[in-house]
């Protein structure tokens, strides 16, 4: 708990970035104290080991999930495998298109990186609608994958994000709502 605390108090905040009204919640604040980026990994590490012990790889979001996603698959030594936004991996990709504020945008997943049946657990940093976590879960069934959960760092409850992906997984957060 104490190394939960000390993790939600160094989360900066930033009004209005990167747009008017949207109060930004910065993890990379947390990660320039020392002492702040071993907590989180421990808390990280311990959480999966005890929740999620049988998985085969673990799947990040571009961008910020990228950090939870290799801390905790070469702790477990498991599969480490991107979801990246449009036209930034090489190779066949799966796409799924999703919808944001304004517009929409498409993520891409390489063909071949998940085997078909593989247990998957998908990190980000932040759940805000929901959006993006439903686009990776069609992605890495599209693959093959089976998805054993999601896991953030940070939620914000007034956006119901947990609601839109009700009944479809086990959602986590491991700091604060
Ligand atoms: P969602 O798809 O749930 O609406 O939005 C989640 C995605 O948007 C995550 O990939 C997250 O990194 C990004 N995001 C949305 N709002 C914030 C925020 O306040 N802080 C951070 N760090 N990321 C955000």
């Amino acid at each position: 708990l104490k190394r939960i605390e000390l993790v939600k108090s160094k989360i900066g905040e930033f009004p209005d970035f990167p747009k008017p009204g949207i109060n930004f919640r910065d993890i990379f604040t947390a990660l320039i104290d020392g002492q702040t980026c071993r907590a989180l990994k421990e808390v990280l590490i311990n959480y999966v080991k005890k929740n999620h012990p049988s998985i085969d790889a673990v799947v990040g979001l571009d961008a910020r999930g990228f950090l939870f996603s290799f801390t905790i698959a070469s702790e477990l030594g498991v599969g480490c495998i991107p979801i990246r936004k449009k036209g930034k991996l090489p190779g066949e990709t799966h796409k799924v298109e999703y919808i944001l504020e304004y517009g929409s945008d498409v993520f891409e997943l390489q063909c071949g990186g998940i085997k078909k049946d593989q247990k998957i657990l998908i990190v980000d940093d932040l759940l805000a609608t929901g959006g993006s976590l439903k686009a990776a879960i069609e992605l890495i069934q599209k693959a093959g994958g089976i998805i054993d959960g999601c896991l953030v760092v940070m939620e914000l409850n007034a956006l119901n994000g947990r609601k839109a992906l009700d009944g479809f997984i086990i959602f986590d957060k491991i700091i604060m709502g």
